[in-house]
């Protein structure tokens, strides 16, 4: 593959400059060719045909004079070919006396290219003499060069003219259109897709700018589409489908949070387990529907009395969780008091009365997620143990 095909294969528009130069270059080169040497054709064909009859008319002019030897009568001929700035020199020789009769040379005249003429004197019909006579090109020469000049000068304005009129056309129907076009696919290779292109050519790259819009804008439709239905997706991965609260997924990644930043930085934080009293009577005396509208009031119950920075989340069946960030135990059991009274006082529709046992305790470094809820866990079976409807906080591991 040739440097052509790599130039091709590199930008459509340094192509194109190339072709119209090269086209313009040798459509009107060869045309001036053609002009020039016909006319120079032409023009030297004529100066052959005047050569010869000049030639001629000297060799009659003179054939008077050689024969009766009166090289005086042939004065006034000769100052008329002297005349002739063509002529770089003539020769003429008497053949009737074997000796030269006219010999004139103009070595200032002996530029450009020479032609020599030649021919017989006749008198009568009696060969006398020959005439040989040397010709410069020089009026020629000037001539050809005026032609080529002005040929030059034709050239280059139409060259010019069409370059002007050229310009214009190629710079605005592709040109400019194919910049915007690469700029798109600049974009779209970029993942950028913000930017707008509104196309109103009707050319076929205005056709392709088009259709790039048209996929640019449908797959930003797609992504808003996307991004939807992931963040439903999100939200439905760590939210309990009954209650609204977050499910035991988003707790326990909550609790390991915790737990690093409390191995990190030294924050203290606690946990209250919560499990409602004679659940399994709820359902077995009012049925299950009415057991699910129960937790799902419970639920409310408890985000209604947690604060901002807390997390109360669904732990499994009729048990919740509620972690509370930057608390200490004796905080954290004023919170479980505070929802266990909430419970207590509220009037459930069909149960009326419901009530829970909570289970508290604080996170203890260096312990163990699973020793944390272990620990909260006995607190909230010695909750139940000791008549439910309670709060037991649960001791430090380490004896304290
Ligand atoms: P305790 O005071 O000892 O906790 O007694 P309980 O009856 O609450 O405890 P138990 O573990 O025996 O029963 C829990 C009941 O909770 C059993 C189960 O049917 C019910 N339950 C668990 N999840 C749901 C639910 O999503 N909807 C309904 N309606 N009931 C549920
Ligand atoms: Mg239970
Ligand atoms: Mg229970």
């Amino acid at each position: 593959m040739g440097p052509f095909f790599r130039l091709q294969h590199h930008s459509i528009k340094i192509t194109i400059i190339l072709g119209i130069l090269l086209a313009l270059l040798c459509s009107f080169g060869g045309a001036g060719w053609y002009v020039i040497s016909t006319i120079e054709h032409k023009l030297y064909q004529e100066f052959a045909i005047e050569r010869a009859e000049l030639t001629e008319k000297i060799a009659t002019a003179m054939a008077e004079p050689i024969y009766f030897l009166s090289p005086n009568n042939a004065g006034l001929i000769l100052t008329l070919i002297k005349r002739d700035p063509s002529i770089v020199s003539l020769e003429v020789y008497d053949k009737l006396n074997e000796m030269p009769f006219i010999n004139i040379d103009i070595p200032q005249r002996k530029s450009g290219m020479l032609f020599r003429n030649r021919t017989d004197i006749v008198y009568g019909k009696i060969n006398i003499g020959e005439l040989n006579i040397v010709f410069n090109n020089i009026r020629q020469q000037k001539e050809m060069k005026n032609k080529r000049e002005l040929m030059v000068k034709v050239f280059g304005y139409t060259f010019v003219v069409n370059l002007i009129i050229m310009f214009p056309l190629v710079h605005f129907i592709i040109f400019r259109p194919l910049n915007r076009l690469a700029q798109q696919a600049r974009n779209f290779q970029g993942n950028e897709l913000d930017q707008a292109f509104h196309w109103r050519e009707n050319s076929e790259i205005g056709l392709v700018g088009r259709s790039f819009e048209m996929a640019r804008t449908a797959i930003l439709g797609l992504i808003a589409k996307l991004r939807k239905s992931n963040d439903k997706l999100a939200k439905a991965a760590v939210t309990d489908k009954l209650t609204g609260l977050f499910n035991r997924h988003k707790a326990d990644a909550v609790l390991e949070a915790e737990i690093t930043r409390a191995r990190r930085y030294g924050n203290q934080f606690s946990v209250i387990l919560i499990d409602i009293d004679y659940f399994k009577q709820v359902n077995d005396k009012f049925g299950h529907q009415t057991g699910d509208m129960v937790l799902s009031l419970f639920a409310k119950l408890l985000l209604k009395h947690i604060r901002k920075n807390d997390l109360a989340a669904r732990w499994g069946g009729e048990e919740f969780i509620v972690v509370c960030p930057e608390t200490g135990l004796g905080k954290c059991n004023l919170i479980a008091q505070k929802l266990r009274k909430a419970a207590e006082d509220a009037e459930f529709p069909i149960v009326k009365k419901q009530t829970a046992s909570f289970g508290v305790a604080a996170f203890t470094a260096p312990e163990s997620l699973a020793q944390l809820i272990s620990r909260v866990d006995a607190a909230l079976y010695l909750a139940k143990k000791s008549g439910r409807n309670q709060v037991v906080q649960s001791p430090f591991v380490n004896g304290k």
